[in-house]
Formats: C-alpha cells, structure tokens, sequence
C-alpha cells in the first residue's frame, strides 16, 4: 500500500527530504504523500524511511491504496524507468 499522512502531522518538515521517490509535498494545511510514487520505500530500502524518522508516528498505511510487495516493486520500477 502507499502510506498517508494523518492530521496529526506537526509539519516539522524532516521526512520530505528522505523520500526516495520525492513522494512527500507540503499540502495545504499538513504534509501530503503522492499514492502514485510511494512504494514503502521498496526498491531503495528494507523500510518506509518518512515512518522511521517521524516523531508522530502518523504516517499509517493508506487503505485507499492496497497493493502488494510486488506491485510496489513494479511501481518502483516504473519511476525509476521514468527518472
Ligand atoms: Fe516516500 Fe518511502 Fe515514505 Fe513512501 S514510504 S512516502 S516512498 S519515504
Ligand atoms: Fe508530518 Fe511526520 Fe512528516 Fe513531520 S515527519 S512533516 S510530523 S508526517
């Protein structure tokens, strides 16, 4: 699944940079996560990097967005082929 970002985001801004696919944006009102370029992480690490380094823990998986190892790793995939 893509994750999601929760409304109790501070917007203390550290896990944007640590996105490999430049998934994070600051939305209007918290920090945002694009479901179509987050992979959890898979393809560039074992885990969600924004997940380890927030100091909220409010970035759960997005249920919107259910999809397995596999079709993360094709998504991952298609980013890379696309730059
Ligand atoms: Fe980016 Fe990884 Fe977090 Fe998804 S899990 S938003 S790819 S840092
Ligand atoms: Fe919001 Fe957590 Fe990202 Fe900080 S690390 S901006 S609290 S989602």
């Amino acid at each position: 699944m893509a994750l999601m970002i929760t409304d109790e985001c501070i917007n203390c801004d550290v896990c944007e940079p640590e996105c490999p696919n430049d998934a994070i944006y600051a939305g209007e009102l918290i920090y945002e996560i694009h479901p179509d370029r987050c992979t959890e992480c898979v393809g560039h690490f074992d885990e969600p990097q924004c997940v380890q380094i927030c100091p909220v823990a409010c970035i759960p998986k997005d249920p919107a967005h259910p999809e397995d190892r596999e079709t993360l790793y094709q998504k991952y995939l298609r980013l890379q082929a696309a730059g």
